[in-house]
């Protein structure tokens, strides 16, 4: 029995395990493949306090260092029986008191013809992982948000050039990475305009793109193409059992707690109006004090 189970290892979770710590909570920490979650893909990150620029993967590490002490599993929980409090794995059962998810979200796929045929063929969801390998050649990005212009940007130390494609003429993202990206003579904007259709033999050879204004089609030649439209947020493992919004995204109150007494969750899985790094890990701190408060009355 602990006191404490953290279900995914990002920044909302690994902040959520410092607090736990200095509260004296008994913790065990999930995480299903790497820690750091989607702050892994950002190769340059402006916007934590404390640190003018920081590459996902150093961010994590310092995260990480912070909670070296409290338990940490490379596990999947397969399924939880929510009313009782015990979290399945591949191989064991846990018991614990309170639950916080904080798993986070994954990146959203085009749907289009090719997609998944060319993934890891030239198809790439993770420009940081994935750029080098296209040095001196031709790439396009689809998105027009944060991720998009920043990969874009990132892409630019490789790239011959850079296609970015989007569907509309404005930019989601914020108003500085859109100047640096107008600034940048390799990206060349393509806009109002849909992917629709991947091709290639081996690898990616050709995006098949569509105006949606004028209605004309033509290829892009390019080897590589990362896409980044988005997110969606993990909570399969759910199973119904706890109310989401309609996309998906965990319903919380003030205090973090989610539809069932004992169950919080913290980041990018849960609805909100901000999803950073910064407000992932805010959200770890409030929800491990609202837990705090909830083992102290049960
Ligand atoms: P996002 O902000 O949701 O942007 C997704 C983009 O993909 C939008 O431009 C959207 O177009 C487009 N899109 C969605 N579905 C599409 C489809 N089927 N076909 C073509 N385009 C599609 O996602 P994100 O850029 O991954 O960012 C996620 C969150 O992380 C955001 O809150 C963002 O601010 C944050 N983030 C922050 C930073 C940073 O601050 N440094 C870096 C990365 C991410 P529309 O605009 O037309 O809807």
């Amino acid at each position: 029995m602990v006191d404490l189970a953290i279900i995914g290892g990002g920044p909302a979770g690994l902040s959520a395990a410092v607090y736990a710590k200095r509260a004296g909570l008994s913790t065990i920490l999930f995480e299903k493949m790497f820690f750091g979650g989607q702050m892994v893909n950002s190769h340059n990150i402006e916007n934590y306090p404390g640190y003018a620029s920081i590459s996902g993967i150093d961010l994590t590490a310092k995260f990480t260092e912070a909670v070296e002490d409290v338990e940490k599993r490379m596990e999947e929980i397969m399924a939880v029986d929510f009313s009782n409090k015990i979290l399945f794995t591949a191989r064991e059962r846990i018991q614990a008191r309170s639950i916080l998810i904080a798993t986070g979200a994954k990146p959203r796929l085009l749907g289009v013809e090719g997609e998944e045929r060319l993934s890891g063929m030239g198809v790439s969801y993770c420009a940081t992982c994935d750029g080098a390998f296209f040095r001196n050649r031709t790439v396009c990005v689809v998105g027009g948000g944060n991720t998009a212009l920043d990969d874009a940007l990132y892409l630019s130390k490789f790239a011959k050039e850079i296609y970015l494609i989007h569907r509309r003429d404005a930019f989601r993202a914020d108003e500085l990475t859109v100047n640096k990206v107008k600034a940048e003579p390799l990206i060349h904007l393509v806009l109002d305009t849909e992917v629709q259709r991947l091709d290639g033999k081996d690898s990616l050879e050709n995006v098949l793109v569509r105006n949606k204004k004028t209605g004309e089609e033509h290829a892009i030649q390019a080897d590589g193409i990362f896409i980044a439209v988005g997110n969606i947020p993990q909570t399969e493992f759910l199973n119904g059992k706890i109310d989401l919004t309609p996309e998906g995204y965990i319903k919380t109150d003030e205090s973090l707690q989610t539809s069932m007494e004992g169950v919080f969750a913290a980041g990018d899985v849960r609805e909100k109006e901000l999803r950073q790094i910064v407000t992932a890990a805010g959200d770890g701190a409030v929800a491990v004090d609202s837990i705090r408060k909830y083992l102290q009355s049960t």
